[in-house]
């Protein structure tokens, strides 16, 4: 199978970007692929998709859909993803006719928990003891030391979906029988210090670049809140993030943006959780806070300019905002968006979603400020404004 090679450049204002997935990510790409003055398609079945409604051109189109992945190749100079569980036979059928990142090898790595932990050990990064658990056999040879543990689907899990919390052998049995005994990885749960996340970008002459560690707090399994600069995180421990995720992508060849997810652990070990081939939730404050954003990034590494260091330029607290702030009890409503916008440094990004549903990603709210105390406090506001926790309180 011939594979399109990332050379030459495909310069601003002379090319066509495209994107298959029509989410809020792939909306977020779109955007930043048009200031920089790039034509852009989307390839998703739905009509109402966040990022179709805004590209040049959307396709309604199943991801696998021969004659919607035809028009794609030939429309865009290169292609792109917005979430993981794109089919990577799409991706590899575009990459015979054009420059795809990051590759379908790379997200079919990202796409089953048992092959991303294999990469992760290959890659010398340490992850949680696990099991891959595909028959009964697999089950059985359970070792007492992964309970209690979390039983995670190996593939399509998101937002802690997909995941139950094990006790006991007989627990165990009973969450793999109700998830349908489809293939998992049991992990032993960890004692939690804190969550945090990093993103790199990597081009293809194989250059990365690492944005400013994250600290993460989510809420119900959901990512809630974002705190940059870390305030739990030494330089030291940053530095160990982020060479553990260049690492990560240089060995699958990686190019395009990657975010990896990692614990750390009440005893301060730094222990990889997860990876994303693709920009991330825990990455939108790049976008008010940072020279460059992740989408930015995840243009210039696909069209082959140059990625530059982000530099940090402001303290950022993002807020997650999920459709339960669009009711009221029963009633729904529209949040106080003057009275939040009243704020200093605050900028809200809605993702045009039409309908809001509890739990829904409608859009995030970041918070920047001179400094990380000054940030907290605003969104401290905010969140008061909008019916939300405290952004440090789980
Ligand atoms: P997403 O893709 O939205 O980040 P997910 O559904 O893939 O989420 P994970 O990231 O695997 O799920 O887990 C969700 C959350 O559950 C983690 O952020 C962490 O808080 C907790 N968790 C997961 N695995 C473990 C573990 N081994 N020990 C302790 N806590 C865990
Ligand atoms: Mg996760």
């Amino acid at each position: 199978m011939a594979v399109v090679t990332g050379l030459p450049t495909k310069l601003p204002g002379e090319a066509t970007l495209g994107v298959m997935g029509g989410g809020q990510l792939g909306r977020m790409f779109v955007h930043a692929a048009q200031a920089l003055g790039y034509r852009t398609v989307v390839l998703d079945p739905d009509p109402q998709s966040p990022a179709g409604l805004v590209a040049h051109e959307h396709i309604h189109a199943d991801y696998l859909d021969a004659a919607g992945l035809a028009r794609l190749a030939e429309q865009c100079d290169a292609i792109t993803t917005e979430f993981e569980n794109v089919p990577a036979q799409a991706l590899n059928t575009l990459a015979e006719r054009r420059f795809v990142a990051p590759s379908g090898a790379a997200v079919a790595i990202c796409q089953d928990r048992a092959d991303e932990k294999a990469h992760f050990t290959a890659s010398g990064v340490a992850c949680a003891p696990h099991a891959v658990i595909r028959s009964q056999a697999d089950l059985d040879a359970v070792a007492d030391a992964l309970l209690p543990g979390i039983l995670k689907t190996a593939r399509m899990g998101y937002d802690g979906k997909g995941q139950q919390r094990v006790k006991t052998r007989a627990e165990l049995a009973a969450a793999w029988e109700a998830l349908k005994r489809v293939p998992c990885v049991l992990e032993q749960m960890l004692p939690l210090k804190l969550e945090l996340s990093v993103i790199v970008a990597r081009g293809a002459d194989g250059q990365v670049v690492q944005f400013p560690v994250q600290q993460n707090l989510h809420r119900d399994g959901i990512l809630a809140v974002t705190q940059v600069p870390a305030p739990d995180v030494s330089e030291a421990m940053q530095a160990e993030a982020g060479a553990s995720a260049a690492r990560i992508a240089a060995s699958m060849d990686y190019v395009g943006v990657l975010c990896v997810e990692f614990f750390v652990l009440q005893d301060g070990r730094l222990v990889v959780n997860e990876m994303a081939p693709r920009p991330h939730n825990s990455g939108h404050y790049t976008m008010d806070a940072c020279e460059v954003s992740q989408f930015e990034a995840q243009v210039r590494a696909m069209a082959g300019l140059p990625l530059c260091a982000p530099r940090l330029h402001s303290a950022a607290v993002m807020l997650n905002l999920l459709g339960d702030q669009w009711f009221d009890g029963s009633q729904e409503r529209t949040p106080a968006w003057d009275r939040v916008l009243a704020l200093p440094g605050t900028h809200l990004h809605l993702y045009g979603k039409t309908e809001a549903r509890r739990g829904r990603k409608m859009g995030h709210l970041n918070v920047t400020a001179a400094t990380p105390a000054e940030a907290l406090r605003v969104a401290g506001e905010a969140a008061a404004i909008l019916g939300l926790p405290a952004p440090t309180a789980a």
